[in-house]
């Protein structure tokens, strides 16, 4: 199947970038690493008159350490996620959910940014984004501005980002010592996108007590949220087996769970729970070192 035409434009700044945006409004979308546009508009579920490439825009891939964050450029693939020893070292769940995206090919070209811009429910990182709690700077006409990962996933395949912004970059900040993360999906036997995901960050004390507590949930509702019910059964208690089960009991509420041809709405919420257990219990470990 092929795209319907269309016109490709290569801006060499975010600044000529932001003008073809403004210019050609809803005809155009951005395109990143294309893993996810280029089907669909092989599909034709998206027929954009525009493409706005960001390849050859400098300054949009990266990664460094910014005043206590780790800075990762919106054109950063998931193999330098993956790959990046700075991530590894400072915040690994980011890492570790990059790692179980797709196949080699898939990584190589698909970006942080295009993942997040594009929210697919099924998508690893955004509930990685939302455990870690990591900042998305947009740049739009009138400047930068920030959002947090708990206000940018709006509904199915819908973020905060205005249409005229871009996604820059994602700011990802550095957990205190004490702290353990682990990201975990039960994938699709063939896509591999998460049939359910759980990220999940813990800071235990000397005492085995959780001092925060952050957990993510993706796949199995039409957006990733926040398990706040979880967190709360987590947090300010010594986190033996009985709690962490306890916890995870709630992962399923506040998710919109859908049934589809993947399972049942019971059988994803039983999914949510058993992954959110998984994903604490290794998340534990890894903070008590
Ligand atoms: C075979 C296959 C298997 C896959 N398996 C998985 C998986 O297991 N887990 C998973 O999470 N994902 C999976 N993916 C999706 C993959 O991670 C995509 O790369 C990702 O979702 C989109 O990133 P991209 O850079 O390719 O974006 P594109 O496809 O280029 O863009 C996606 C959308 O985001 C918008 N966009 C992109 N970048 C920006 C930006 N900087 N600012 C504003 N808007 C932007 C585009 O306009 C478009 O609407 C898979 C894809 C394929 C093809």
């Amino acid at each position: 199947m092929y795209p319907a035409a269309f016109e490709y434009h290569a801006p060499n700044s975010v600044q000529d970038a932001l003008g073809l945006l403004g210019r050609l409004k809803d005809d155009a979308k951005v395109l990143a690493g294309g893993h996810s546009l280029i089907p669909m508009m092989k599909l034709r579920l998206a027929q954009p008159k525009h493409l706005i490439d960001l390849r050859k825009v400098p300054g949009l891939a990266g990664i460094r350490e910014d005043g206590g964050m780790i800075a990762i450029g919106a054109m950063t693939t998931h193999w330098q996620v993956e790959s990046s020893s700075l991530v590894k070292g400072k915040c690994p769940i980011l890492s570790e959910a990059a790692s179980v995206i797709g196949d080699p090919q898939v990584r190589n070209l698909g970006t942080l940014g295009g993942s997040l811009a594009h929210a697919d429910p099924a998508a690893d990182l955004p509930a990685a984004a939302i455990a870690l709690g990591v900042e998305l700077v947009c740049e739009g006409p009138k400047g930068r501005r920030t959002v947090k990962a708990d206000d940018w996933f709006k509904g199915l395949m819908q973020t905060a980002l205005r249409e005229d912004e871009l996604l820059v970059e994602i700011r990802v900040p550095v957990w205190p010592s004490g702290t353990g993360g682990c990201y975990m999906k039960f994938p699709h036997p063939a896509s591999r996108f998460a049939v359910v995901g759980v990220g999940a960050v813990v800071t235990v004390d000397g005492k085995g007590v959780c001092s925060k507590a952050s957990v993510g949930v993706t796949g199995a509702g039409t957006r990733a949220v926040r398990a706040k019910g979880v967190e709360a059964g987590l947090q300010g208690k010594k986190l033996d087996a009985a709690t962490i089960e306890a916890a995870a009991q709630k992962a399923a509420e506040g998710v919109d769970v859908q049934a589809d041809l993947q399972g049942s709405v019971e059988y994803k919420s039983h999914l949510c729970r058993v992954f959110a257990r998984r994903s604490i219990e290794a998340a534990v470990k890894r903070a008590q070192g």
